[in-house]
């Protein structure tokens, strides 16, 4: 099987891993990929925004299938394109993603499946966002209504701070996806877990639950990123939990979208609180989390070309069980200096093959391009996702923090604290 993935991202760098250590795929293609993604996949300089591009480069190729990673893709409709010229693709429609790119239409099919969510209310003016925000109290809660890349939510307890992020999602600008409103919410206790599900429209196939860690500093503090690290298993996390949010959310959203007519297939990721009133969602997306698929790929043991293939083609149902690694893992985000706020890039990466030496850690390139001579570069904000599997999330940890310490990146950023409390639990 010819497999062509989509993305530039540690996570498009962890689906081409497994992608081609899969002996059922011949040949691995990724656009535009990155340093890391072309020492397993053959990259192609493709702008994956470009829905005839795409499907050009997948007729071209003759893929059999196609995997969309990022959201902005697939809000552009390349799923769309791709379908539209006959190759099987993994991904939703433009229309189904609108899941992830519109809070508020998530809110709309969370509401019409009876699915656990926070209340919110969706604003358009200055009043309504105060109004909104006295009515919930604080911690106050202020998401961007459009794609934000994990960035556009601010959860603060002051007032102030609430009022100009709200103020600042109400404005449109060419330059930001954003829709001139603002999703209010009620805050969400409880710890966060991130479930996982392939889906071909119809049948829904939960993955292991993974925790990430969004905020940039030790301790959550410092701002929202796109994500600094990830583990899994949940040790802590109840006996059950798969199958009550299998039965209670996931279910439930495709069955409601397909009943609208935007039928979803490909990844559904649910980010869920377990909070002390219940399990709520707290966000849909429409492709798999970045860190999170790092430490889930880690540990899938069925091999992954036939799972994604059968999602693209309606024939999920005829699937075997997935099979699980008893190991845990952890990832480590390696971040530029200035990341999330304004990352400074073009710097070499020295210390990756020793990162690896010893066979436990593996790195994942996020944002990377090759420079003269071999060298690695620095272009992105997160530039690394180092990775560990070990018998338990302590051994795990140890291994992917002992690979980050064989890397240098002038100013680079980590956390030193990935699945500490859980390891320690
Ligand atoms: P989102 O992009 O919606 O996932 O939000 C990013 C992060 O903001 C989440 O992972 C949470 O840590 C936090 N967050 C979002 N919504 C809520 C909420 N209603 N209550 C508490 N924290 C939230």
């Amino acid at each position: 099987m010819k497999v062509l993935v989509i993305g530039g991202g540690a996570r498009e760098h962890a689906l081409c891993r497994s992608l081609s250590q899969d002996p059922a795929v011949t040949e691995l293609h990724c656009a535009p990929g990155n340093a890391g993604i072309a020492q397993v996949a053959t990259v192609h300089p493709v702008d994956q925004l470009d829905g005839a591009q795409v499907a050009d480069l997948a007729v071209r190729l003759g893929a059999a299938l196609v995997v969309v990673g990022p959201e902005a893709p697939l809000v552009a409709g390349v799923a769309d394109a791709v379908r539209a010229a006959g190759v099987p693709v993994f991904g939703p429609s433009a229309a189904a993603a609108q899941l992830e790119g519109s809070k508020a239409f998530a809110k709309d099919v969370m509401a019409g499946a009876g699915v656990p969510t926070a209340r919110s209310y969706v604003c358009t003016t200055a009043e309504e966002a105060a109004e909104a925000l006295d009515a919930f109290g604080a911690p106050y809660v202020v998401k961007d209504d459009g794609l934000a890349a994990g960035k556009g939510v601010v959860v603060t307890s002051d007032r102030a701070e609430a009022l100009a992020h709200a103020a600042s999602c109400m404005v449109e600008s060419p330059g930001r996806q954003g829709r001139g409103s603002v999703v209010i919410e009620e805050y969400l206790d409880g710890p966060e877990v991130s479930l996982f599900a392939i889906t071909d429209g119809t049948t829904v196939v939960p993955l292991q639950p993974a925790q990430d860690f969004k905020r940039a500093l030790d301790g959550d503090e410092g701002p929202n990123t796109g994500g600094m690290g990830a583990y899994s298993p949940l040790p802590w996390a109840p006996a059950g939990l798969v199958e009550e949010v299998l039965e209670t959310v996931l279910q439930p959203t495709v069955d409601e979208l397909r009943r609208r007519g935007t039928e979803f297939s490909g990844l559904l990721y649910a980010g869920l609180a377990l909070t002390s009133r219940g399990t709520r969602v707290i966000e849909f997306n429409a492709r798999f989390g970045d860190p999170e698929t790092q430490v889930v790929l880690a540990r899938l043991r069925t091999p992954l070309a036939a799972v994604l293939l059968a999602a693209g083609t309606g024939t999920l149902d005829q699937l075997e069980p997935l099979r699980w690694d008893e190991d845990a893992a952890v990832t480590v985000v390696v971040a530029s200096e200035g990341y999330p706020a304004a990352p400074r890039t073009g710097d070499p990466i020295e210390g990756l093959a020793e990162a690896e030496a010893d066979g436990t850690a593996f790195v994942l390139h996020a944002g990377t391009r090759s420079g003269a001579d071999g060298a690695v570069l620095s272009a992105g904000g997160r530039v690394l996702s180092v990775t560990a599997t070990g018998a338990d999330l302590g051994e795990a940890r140890d291994r992917a923090y002992a690979a980050v310490d064989r890397i240098t990146l002038k100013g680079g950023q980590h956390r030193t604290d990935i699945a500490l409390k859980a390891a320690t639990a």
